[in-house]
């Protein structure tokens, strides 16, 4: 297979809406594409440019337009590396008056930087100080990739800048810092958070891109269906209790809180959050943030929005013991609490409450579900069929491996949510009460029913949902039976 980036260089933008084409698939001397009308000369100026033979698949001038969309911007940096280019030819980086004399640049490389990220759904970008250079990486759909490879000086500037944007101090780089901005895209403000902390190197810098638009907040767009969402709509119909969020950061526990307590949403009720930080703004909620250093903690914050009279609550996240025990009270005296927690699977986060110092009556007065998620990356069509025996479940079977297509990220095509729902019922509130160890309590929670996310991913992988790649990224395959 040749060089993507040599294909891109061949066929620019402007070349495929001229010859009506998108690149599809390409080898060694064999080039295919999409088109929407099919023509011998296209054919032939295709072969002199590209010097391979040339097929194409022929689909709808719509399907032809969303293509060629997605094709181009998940590779189209031109802007980003003319810029770039720009500084290393006016060695400007070299003069000290460099930083006041560019600042109308340096702010467009950032906006360029964010239109990317924000065009390419990404989550994440990174500033990693290398040796002598900065790398800056991209966070899309849970992977990191690399995007570009800056000059230190070059980004030591583009540091500083975000800092400014940020409010923070940029003459300070050797304590970690956080901060916040707003960045504008398309008429919508989109918040940006930044962290930066000190390495052997220089600085890393981290932006999270909360770009709310990503995700449906419905059972739909969060991939909540069939069993999964009527043992959910169970669990949110009790009237009071605990109901928690398990998995690791970036499964989506987050977006699976605030779109449950969004059905919750009535005008007869009081539905009140605190968070850190608020990534979806909803209507009708009273949603607070939490400030660490200003001492509005979790614990802080739900004791303050209990005292306000609400029906139902969110606490995004329980990390201590008494946010613990103050969220299980809560939910024994009649509200419904929603939070989430980091555990593996849903009958651990039982043991996790146990370790971080909570009775065992409290949890099982309280606690009435935990909902364990992950999000894995889906398979694109053009998946390939093979035969192999998976040591995870000790069984030959056929699953997919990722194929190759224009239409697809290198296999893959957007994320499927795998649920794992645990209801506490009598028995199995019994048995935390009885103090039983994890690995019975859960066989138990099987006898009971509870769907693992292994098995889960078992069906998936035959289904050719997903790659066994994915299987092994997303569970813990130590110690598990
Ligand atoms: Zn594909």
């Amino acid at each position: 297979m040749i060089q993507k980036n040599n294909i891109e260089q061949e066929i620019n933008k402007e070349l495929s809406i001229k010859y009506r084409i998108v690149p599809y698939k390409f080898d060694q001397d064999k080039m295919i594409f999409w088109t929407d009308k099919y023509s011998s000369n296209t054919k032939e100026a295709l072969k002199v440019l590209t010097k391979k033979n040339i097929e194409f698949k022929e689909c709808s001038s719509k399907d032809l337009y969303d293509l060629r969309q997605k094709y181009y911007s998940k590779t189209d940096i031109s802007n980003i590396k003319s810029i770039i280019d720009d500084f290393s030819d006016e060695k400007i980086l070299n003069k000290r008056q460099g930083f006041e004399n560019n600042d109308s640049k340096i702010i467009r490389l950032v906006n360029y930087l964010l239109d990317y990220a924000i065009a390419n759904k990404a989550s994440d970008i990174h500033f990693d100080a290398v040796d002598g250079a900065s790398l800056v990486r991209i966070r899309i759909e849970g992977i990191l990739r690399d995007l570009l490879k800056l000059d230190r000086s070059l980004s030591n500037i583009l540091i500083n800048r975000i800092k400014v944007l940020a409010k923070l101090d940029y003459t300070v780089r050797n304590i970690p810092q956080d901060g916040s901005f707003s960045y504008k895209k398309d008429g919508k403000n989109i918040d940006i958070r930044v962290a930066v902390v000190p390495t052997i190197y220089s600085e890393k810098l981290v932006l999270r891109i909360l770009n709310r638009d990503n995700v449906e907040l419905t059972r739909q767009g969060i991939g909540l269906q069939g069993r999964n969402a009527e043992l959910v709509s169970k669990l949110i119909r009790q009237p009071s209790g605990l109901i928690l969020s398990v998995g690791p950061t970036g499964s989506g526990k987050s977006t699976t809180l605030i779109t449950l307590l969004k059905e919750l949403k009535s005008p007869e009720i009081n539905i009140m959050t605190v968070e850190d930080p608020v990534e979806y703004k909803v209507e009708g909620f009273n949603q607070i943030e939490i400030n660490e250093e200003r001492g509005l903690d979790f614990n802080l914050g739900l004791k303050s929005i209990l005292r306000l009279d609400p029906d139902k609550l969110m606490v995004g996240e329980i990390r201590d013991q008494e946010t613990a025990r103050t969220a299980l009270r809560a939910s024994i005296t009649g509200r419904l609490v929603l939070s989430s927690l980091h555990t593996n699977d849903s009958p651990s986060a039982v043991y996790r409450l146990k370790d971080i110092g909570v009775e065992e009556y409290l949890i099982s007065a309280g606690l009435i579900g935990v909902i364990s998620q992950r999000l894995v990356r889906k398979l694109c069509d053009c998946k390939v069929k093979e035969r192999k025996y998976v040591e995870l479940y000790d069984e030959t079977m056929d699953i997919y491996k990722p194929g190759s297509c224009g239409k697809c990220d290198m296999g893959y095509t957007g994320r499927i949510a795998v649920y794992e729902i645990l209801l506490l019922n009598d028995r199995l509130k019994e048995a935390i009460n009885s103090g039983m160890g994890l690995i019975e309590f859960k066989r138990l929670c099987k006898e009971e029913g509870l769907i693992s996310l292994k098995e889960s991913m078992k069906e998936m992988l035959k289904e050719g949902s997903t790659s066994l790649d994915e299987v092994y990224k997303n569970i813990m395959t130590i110690g598990e039976k």
